[in-house]
């Protein structure tokens, strides 16, 4: 059956237009705050991690993120006029980056679709750490246009691309994506990206139960021993439109369980700290991790909360500064980008901001009864960005 008759579709519940105000910087309590590199919220957390929404627009409409009976032709997408510019984006970007960020990930909707996307890139490789390193620069993407844009991206600056991709088998993905979207040309969009040298590449797989679970092996086979690092990620109760259930989530245990009925396995060390995916390495005939056959990650954002290390910000489309993906609010950093203040003014927002941050939603998640996504007030994936 087509995800797009499931009877389980909530119906949207807008939250975009109900931004936090940030206080007048100069009005914030707790004295003034200078980016140094180092902010920590209230759990000890330092900020790390920016991921940045450029558009609310998608040409896939994968049932688990944007179902076609919500995001149809009547959907009203943000108007452009709300979307942060570029050199708003990047304005932001350099105060987070003062403050600790290392790594940016552009993200969406799809962010492709993003008019002139390079010269965005162009402008946040600019940008250094507080340590005077270049970022991790990288960017999500469903592969659709990648055939054609990964030597552009590459030339602008960007060093690597996350390309999702949620089965092999034609149909499946067809209608997994739901515009009958051949996967032949996500491949080649792949192998373009490998071309143009903006690896290594991740490949993002979301497992959902009776869906394209049988995916789960064709995918491993199709990319072991290619250098490319394909990650099993648990169907999330992101958003309230998807109709989420728990049984539609296959627990990585359960993928690994699987993988190893063909491929030998064995857990790797984390390679850094706040990592979502947990890593395990295929396995020679003597036990040891095969470098060549290369690994896979699981990201167990379910069963097996991470919030303890989570490092990351999100800016959404419009300027809203979310503390996790399943707030349901963010702060709204445009009105100050957008009004008098200061670049100091936006690092003192900013660090008051995650000084305060206490979000630890996927472990409270785990600790309650699981939420049946019904009337859930949370933002949508395609709006914050994954
Ligand atoms: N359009 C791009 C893409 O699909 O790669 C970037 C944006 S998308 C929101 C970012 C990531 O979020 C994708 O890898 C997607 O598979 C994942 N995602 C979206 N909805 C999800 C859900 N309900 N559970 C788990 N992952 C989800
Ligand atoms: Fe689009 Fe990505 Fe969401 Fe799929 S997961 S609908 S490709 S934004
Ligand atoms: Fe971070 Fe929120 Fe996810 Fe926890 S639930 S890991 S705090 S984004």
């Amino acid at each position: 059956m087509s995800e797009r008759f499931s009877p389980k579709v909530v119906p949207l519940v807008d939250l975009r237009a109900g931004a936090l105000p940030v206080p007048a910087a100069a009005n914030l309590p707790g004295g003034r705050i200078t980016a140094n590199g180092l902010l920590t919220d209230t759990l000890g957390r330092n900020l790390r991690d920016l991921r940045i929404s450029v558009t609310d627009r998608c040409n896939f409409r994968c049932g688990y993120c944007m179902p076609k009976e919500i995001f149809d032709k009547d959907y009203t997408y943000l108007p452009h006029a709300s979307l942060l510019s570029f050199e708003e984006i990047t304005r932001l970007a350099q105060q987070f980056v003062n403050h600790g960020v290392q790594k940016i990930r552009l993200t969406g909707g799809e962010p492709l679709l993003r008019k002139n996307i390079e010269v965005l890139i162009e402008k946040l490789s600019r940008l250094r750490t507080v340590d005077g390193t270049p970022l991790d620069l990288t960017l999500t993407t469903n592969g659709a246009l990648l055939a054609r844009k990964a030597q552009s991206l590459k030339d602008a600056g960007l060093q690597r691309v996350t390309v999702s991709l949620d089965a092999l088998d034609d149909a499946v993905f067809r209608r997994m994506n739901d515009v009958d979207f051949p996967v032949a040309d996500v491949l080649d969009g792949i192998r373009a990206a490998q071309a143009a040298g903006l690896g290594p590449i991740k490949v993002n797989m979301v497992v959902k139960r009776g869906t394209n679970d049988q995916e789960i092996l064709p995918m491993a086979r199709y990319f072991k021993g290619s250098g490319l690092v394909l990650r099993f990620i648990e169907y999330m109760d992101v958003g309230a439109t998807n109709g989420w259930r728990m049984d539609d989530v296959v627990p990585s245990a359960e993928v690994v369980q699987r993988l190893q009925t063909e491929f030998p396995l064995l857990a790797l060390a984390p390679t850094s700290p706040g990592e979502t995916a947990q890593r395990w390495g295929y396995a020679d005939a003597s036990g040891a991790h095969d470098p060549q056959a290369g690994e896979i990650g699981v990201i167990s954002s379910v069963t097996q909360a991470f919030c303890g290390d989570c490092n990351r910000a999100r800016l959404t489309t419009e300027g809203q500064l979310y503390l996790c993906l399943f707030a349901n609010q963010g702060y709204d950093l445009r009105s100050l980008v957008r009004g008098e203040a200061s670049d100091a003014d936006l690092a003192h927002a900013i660090g008051h901001i995650w000084t305060g941050r206490s979000d630890r939603y996927s472990e409270l998640r785990g600790a309650q009864a699981p939420d049946t996504g019904g009337g859930a007030r949370r933002v949508e994936m395609s709006y914050i960005g994954g």
